[in-house]
């Protein structure tokens, strides 16, 4: 099977957000394998338009009746980006709730139609047999406060849960990305680790939740599957059978099986052969290896053997600056003595989460032409926008990851508008360095430490002969040591 990256969930202009839809899918395509673009399209028990509460419903409001009004020329747009082997697309709305939690519906079905109801089963219950489903999302909100409610929950309906979006994460109360946004604080009731512990059996996701025309946006959550082939039909199977884990950013390439079931199944065994690898993008931290929502087996960096090899990733960022509305770089890298063997881009669009009353909706909002141009041997051409950084917590860099085939002697060299720059990878073995555009208060580009294969790989396998439960589960979390994750998706285990 192959790994195709994806994002199921996030906004644009159709609804309440900002940016046209078919920036939204020029975005996605230029980094992921497949994706939705979701409307907002209902809140049945939005809370009554009240003093110091009116912005809030008027645009939920008039977002709900902006999509509706489109819906048929949404769907239109969002089939015709389909294409098999090139980009696959689901047709997708959201369902905002306090007595369930948020959900988005998700179908392969071209004609979805846009229905109306209380509650994310009554509006499966109206799609006539169309193959779809519904993910809840940023789901460890408040319960009542749009967290989800397990109690409420149904398996059946909803194979998949978003755990990690521009909201944070929501795999635990005390794990990393803590919910910030003004919807509140994350809830320990409402946790993915809570879901599990009730006796729930799902999958893992992420997407953006982006509300600005920019689905895949670096570091705000995209998930992987592993699928037959990049085709509606085959992703879509990868998603019912759970074949899916989540990541913050970068694409951290995970396999997981026990028994050579893959992620997600559900198997009978008393003895359990666990095999795992991973393949990152920054030297590796620590890969925790869940059993029944406690850590059953870890293994740090210090445990990663060194060895030889030619294989190596050097990540280059670009950004910093106080161009709040997107700085464009160009850049072009040659390689001397060496071989590009691959390119990884995290791209990311100007950050909005939901809209303000100071920001008007804008066609062209996110209309970035973000990149590569051309990619050789030994030759990279890229174009890419950059935005000052949120704030000095919060990133909003360009960057591109290359991974290169050579030695202690092989040469970067960069040209990043018109500001050169070179290195060996023996100097970025041992130290990163930074360049400045100008000699003050400017842009600035970084090439990163390189990482020596054996920093980013591993592989690793167990024997369980201990069922402790009826149903024994077992989820995989890796942690770089850049601070990106992934979230792999469980295997369920009958004894
Ligand atoms: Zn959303």
């Amino acid at each position: 099977m192959e790994l195709y990256w994806g994002d199921l969930h996030n906004h644009c202009g159709i609804s309440y957000g900002y940016g046209s839809l078919a920036n939204a899918l020029t975005a996605a395509r230029a980094q992921l394998d497949f994706g939705a673009v979701t409307g907002h399209a209902l809140w049945p028990d939005m809370p009554p338009r009240q003093p110091g509460f009116e912005f809030v419903v008027d645009f939920h409001k008039h977002g709900f009746a902006k999509l509706a009004a489109k819906w048929d020329d949404v769907i239109a747009q969002v089939n015709a980006a389909n294409m098999d082997g090139e980009f696959v697309t689901f047709n997708s709305y959201e369902m905002h709730s306090r007595r369930y939690g948020d959900y988005h519906i998700l179908s392969p079905a071209p004609d979805l139609p846009l229905v109306d109801g209380d509650a994310p089963a009554a509006l499966l219950a109206q799609l006539d047999g169309r193959p779809a489903f519904a993910i809840p999302h940023h789901v460890a909100y408040v319960p009542g406060y749009r967290g989800i409610i397990w109690e409420r929950f149904d398996s059946a309906l909803s194979p998949l849960v978003e755990v990690y979006s521009k909201h944070g994460c929501g795999m635990s109360d005390d794990g990393p990305f803590p919910y910030l946004h003004t919807m509140g604080p994350r809830d320990g009731r409402t946790t993915v680790r809570r879901g599990q512990a009730l006796g729930h059996r799902f999958g893992y996701t992420a997407s953006t939740d982006h509300h600005a025309g920019y689905p895949g946006s670096y570091g705000d959550g995209r998930l992987a599957v592993w699928a037959d082939a990049k085709t509606r039909p085959a992703i879509w199977d990868a998603l019912l059978a759970r074949r899916t884990f989540a990541v913050t950013g970068d694409k951290i390439a995970c396999s997981f099986a026990i028994n050579g079931a893959a992620m997600g199944s559900e198997i009978s065994a008393g003895e359990r052969q666990i095999v795992l690898s991973v393949r990152g993008c920054d030297a590796l931290d620590r890969l925790t290896l869940y059993k029944n929502n406690a850590p059953w087996r870890v293994i740090g960096r210090h445990d990663l053997e060194p060895r030889a090899g030619d294989v190596f990733k050097v990540r280059l960022e670009m950004g910093w600056g106080w161009a709040a509305d997107g700085y464009e770089w160009e850049g072009r890298l040659k390689l001397r003595d060496g071989e590009l063997l691959g390119v990884e881009t995290c791209f990311r669009g100007r950050s909005v989460l939901a809209p303000s009353q100071e920001m008007a909706d804008d066609d062209a909002m996110n209309a970035l032409d973000n990149r590569i141009m051309a990619q050789e041997n030994d030759v990279l051409d890229w174009r890419c926008t950059s935005f000052q950084n949120h704030s000095t917590l919060h990133p909003s860099t360009a960057a591109l990851i290359l991974e290169i085939r050579g030695d202690a002697h092989t040469t970067l060299e960069v040209l990043l508008n018109g500001v050169r720059a070179r290195a060996s990878l023996g100097e970025l073995l041992a130290c990163s360095r930074g360049v400045h555009m100008k000699p003050y208060n400017a842009e600035a580009f970084l090439l990163h430490r390189a990482i020596p294969e054996w920093a980013y790989t591993l592989h690793a396998a167990w024997t369980d002969n201990a069922p402790a439960l009826p149903c024994d589960v077992y989820d995989l979390e890796v942690r770089q040591v850049n601070g990106q994750y992934a979230w792999v998706s469980p295997i369920f285990v009958e004894s």
